[in-house]
Formats: C-alpha cells, sequence, structure tokens
C-alpha cells in the first residue's frame, strides 16, 4: 500500500503517518526528517535545506525529489510506504507519479487531513522536539512523561525554529499557495480521502484505518 498523507503543517499529519506506518507495517518516510537528520550531521544537503526550512520556506524541488527517489528505491520499500511531506508541490507530486508509472505502480490513496487554520497556530506553539532523536512530542495531546524531556533519549526537548509562530505563519502561507493545490491534483486522479483532523488523534486514527481497510 503505497500512501501519501496531506495537511497543514500542524495538522498532525506526521503523527497519523507514524501510526499508519505500525500498523500496516510499512516504513514511515519524512522528507523534513531526513532533512533534519543530514543537518545534524552537516551534511551539504543539510546545509543547503536548513537556508530554506529556518525561514519556512520549501525546499527546492530538484534536492527534495532527489532524496525522495533515492529512499523509496530502498528495498524495505517494496511493499509500499507513507510519505509525511511529500509531496508538498504539484511538480513534486508529478515525478513521483512519472517514477510509479515506469514500474507499473500507482499512489493507493492521499489522506488529506483537515483541520482550520485557525487551530494550526495554536497547535504548533504546543510542539515539542527532541534535537537528539528527532522524537516529536505535544505539550497538551501528546506529552512527554516528564516535562521537557525525552522518553526515549532523555534530552531536554526543544520548540524547533520551524514551530515559532513567525515561522508558522509563514508555512501556512506556502501551504495555501503551494501545498493545497495538490487536494485538486489527488481528487481529480480519484484517490483522496479527506479526515477531520481537528479531533482526538485516536479518532482521527479510526476514520483512517475505515477508509483504508484492515
Ligand atoms: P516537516 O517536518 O514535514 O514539517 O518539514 C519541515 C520543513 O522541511 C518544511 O517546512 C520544508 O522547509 C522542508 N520540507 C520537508 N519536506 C519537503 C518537501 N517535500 N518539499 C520541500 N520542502 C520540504
Amino acid at each position: 500500500m503505497k500512501i501519501v498523507m496531506l495537511g497543514a503543517p500542524g495538522a498532525g499529519k506526521g503523527t497519523q503517518a507514524k501510526m499508519i506506518a505500525e500498523k500496516y507495517g510499512i516504513p514511515h518516510i519524512s522528507t523534513g526528517d531526513i532533512f533534519r537528520a543530514n543537518m545534524k550531521e552537516g551534511t551539504e544537503l543539510g546545509k543547503k535545506a536548513r537556508e530554506y526550512m529556518d525561514q519556512g520556506l520549501l525546499v527546492p524541488d530538484d534536492l527534495t525529489v532527489k532524496i525522495l527517489l533515492d529512499r523509496v528505491e530502498k528495498d524495505d520499500c517494496k511493499g509500499g510506504y507513507v510519505l509525511d511531506g511529500f509531496p508538498r508541490t504539484i511538480p513534486q507530486a508529478k515525478v513521483l507519479d512519472e517514477a510509479l508509472v515506469q514500474q507499473g505502480e500507482t499512489i493507493d490513496a492521499a489522506v488529506n487531513v483537515d483541520v482550520p487554520d485557525e487551530n494550526i497556530v495554536r497547535r504548533m506553539s504546543g510542539r515539542r522536539a527532541c534535537p537528539g532523536c528527532g522524537a516529536t512530542y505535544h505539550v497538551e495531546h501528546i506529552p512527554p512523561k516528564n516535562p521537557d524531556e525525552c522518553d526515549v533519549c532523555g534530552e531536554k526537548l526543544i520548540l524547533r525554529d520551524d514551530d515559532k509562530p513567525d515561522t508558522v505563519q509563514n508555512r501556512l502561507k506556502v501551504y495555501h499557495e503551494q501545498t493545497r493545490p495538490l487536494i485538486d491534483y489527488y481528487t481529480e486522479k480519484g484517490i483522496l480521502k479527506t479526515v477531520d483532523g481537528a479531533v482526538h488523534m485516536k479518532d482521527v486514527f479510526s476514520a483512517i484505518v475505515t477508509i483504508l481497510g484492515d
């Protein structure tokens, strides 16, 4: 099963993508995570990506498409995958579709986690991330066991630069201009599935499982 997650930044698509990956036994592929891992390691890709990410802008398509196509060619992707944060532009979606067509494959479902903009900024200011292992939390919805401390590795949690209010406004603007058109793109392909993302994350997940099946 090949799934694409859509939704505004902070809609909770990453959390849902992880739950989907676990339930269906497929890899969770987040281009944001790949960029952050590269930033941490100080690679050339990481340095280039940081220039855009810290401002809430999209990393250019040529860089992003290459890392995604390299990733989905790996052996663990043979049984499918859930993409979280890719595609974010129409050209990215087209490149992915073309690469799949060459292998006689397609995306099975595009799951759109729908949350009104008003909720987004409030939600994102509650996000916390571990600079050590990349685990993410939310002060209200997914709190760590000890305040401000990562459950996995014990590091002190931070509010990522790209989750700060000014950057969130930029990311929302970018989302509306460049990413939201993907809703029409996948609607035309007949595979868009929209779920209400404003409810509890467990209920969002139940709605997704009802759509995708057991
Ligand atoms: P995320 O963790 O998915 O919210 O991504 C964090 C940031 O990484 C985004 O705000 C972008 O700057 C960058 N990024 C992640 N995925 C993509 C993509 N598919 N295209 C362009 N930029 C991306």
